[in-house]
């Protein structure tokens, strides 16, 4: 029977697997290992294992199966493998699928230890990376040459928000032969149209709004069975970035809110950065989903919405942008992004800190700019929170 379940029941149902006693929530199967009745029953497991019998943990679990199940179709893909982490889920895809001397093009404003990957691991064992703007697709046309193996990019860059058009980039890397591989975390699986729009393999960090109350550390590959399950699925339970079942049973749970939290922060970060526009004391203000952003028409097609993170910048530099974070009440500082609870980050001091100054002039990230990423307090008391702090600053 072909299903025709909308996002919010596939949240709550899909994937569901229930065991003898009929549990109403879904159940945590902490095990490593499965019991087979008799030698010639473990033989026949390990020639082909059949849809409800696994094997060992790090191969396959009940409870992760139902979580990868659940997150492929709400991708709009035919599979997923769940991952110890985000960045799992990154190097997985991108080492499962290259060896020595192949290309890949990759856009240049990464999440650092997606750049680690690339620059570091990938060149060492003999992947060429070519680096380009990733909002330019001239760039991305001329990067992209017959025999390109892989194209990388966050569809929506961190901390500046940039969108990289994924339908476009999509039609240079095909044309060349290449896979997409995007990571859009970001645009969150709610905000996600990226399989339509080409992408042919999309991963999360689910320690993001997945998880979305800052507990676990998690990540997911998405992409058709022939990848997930020839390519990446020996790769991944060979070498260890399986995700625990613990972990999947929390984002089940997340799952069944997943968008009403994602709608939520949207709205939110949509009024924060309307009232921050206007404050006297913040010279800037990026979010896709204000009219003048320049790739607001961009945001509108590819998410449907400008996302859950604002960033702006305060006058007066590094000194003004600590006053200001330090005066808030409600907004926590950190540096993670998608939690219920909103929180200010300051990119230049933390999560870039290691960049050249050089690098930081290029990606936008001046000694003013700080990253919020909204949760799901009352968006009135947020705005009260973060003018009453910049009057502060
Ligand atoms: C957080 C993040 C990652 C890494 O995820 P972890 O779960 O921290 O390993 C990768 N890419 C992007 C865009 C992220 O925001």
């Amino acid at each position: 029977m072909t299903k025709d379940w909308k996002t919010r029941t596939q949240l709550v149902h899909e994937g569901t697997r229930r065991s003898q006693y009929g549990e109403m929530a879904e159940a945590i199967f902490l095990t490593q290992g499965f019991v087979y009745p008799t030698a010639e029953a473990a033989e026949a497991r390990f020639v082909k294992a059949g849809e409800d019998e696994f094997i060992y943990a790090r191969y396959g679990n009940p409870t992760t199966r139902m979580f990868e199940e659940r997150i492929a179709a709400l991708e709009g893909t035919e599979d997923a493998f769940a991952t110890a982490s985000g960045m799992a889920a990154v190097s997985g895809a991108l080492t499962s699928c290259l060896r020595a001397g192949d290309h890949v093009v990759a856009a240049r404003a990464l999440f650092g230890s997606c750049l680690y990957v690339l620059e570091e691991v990938l060149q060492r064992f003999g992947v060429r990376v070519t680096f380009v703007d990733g909002a330019d697709l001239d760039q991305w046309r001329k990067a992209v040459v017959p025999g390109t193996k892989a194209v990388f990019f966050e569809s929506m860059s961190n901390p500046t928000l940039e969108l990289v058009d994924i339908r476009s980039v999509s039609e240079i890397a095909h044309a060349a032969g290449a896979i997409v591989i995007c990571d859009n975390v970001f645009a969150t699986p709610i905000f996600s149209r990226a399989v339509e729009q080409g992408a042919d393999v999309i991963v999360y960090s689910t320690t993001k709004h997945v998880d979305g109350q800052g507990r676990a550390l998690g990540g997911v590959v998405c992409g058709t069975r022939e990848f997930i399950r020839k390519v990446l699925e020996p790769y991944m339970k060979h070498t260890g970035g399986s995700m625990s079942p613990f972990t999947a049973w929390m984002h089940l749970n997340g799952m069944a809110t997943l968008d009403l939290r994602c709608r939520a922060m949207a709205d939110a970060a949509l009024q924060v950065a309307g009232a921050l526009e206007a404050h006297p004391k913040v010279t800037k203000v990026v979010y896709p989903g204000l009219p003048g952003h320049p790739q607001h028409a961009l945001a509108m097609a590819q998410m449907g919405s400008g996302g859950t993170l604002v960033t702006f910048e305060v006058a007066g530099g590094k000194d003004a942008a600590f006053r200001f974070m330090d005066a808030l009440e409600i907004v926590k500082i950190s540096n993670n992004l998608g939690d219920a609870r909103t929180i200010a980050t300051h990119p230049a001091t933390t999560t870039h800190q290691r960049l050249p100054q050089e690098q930081k002039d290029a990606l936008g990230i001046t000694p003013g700019l700080i990253r919020l990423s909204l949760g799901l307090e009352d968006a009135g008391d947020l705005v009260a929170d973060l003018t009453r702090a910049l009057s502060v600053a």
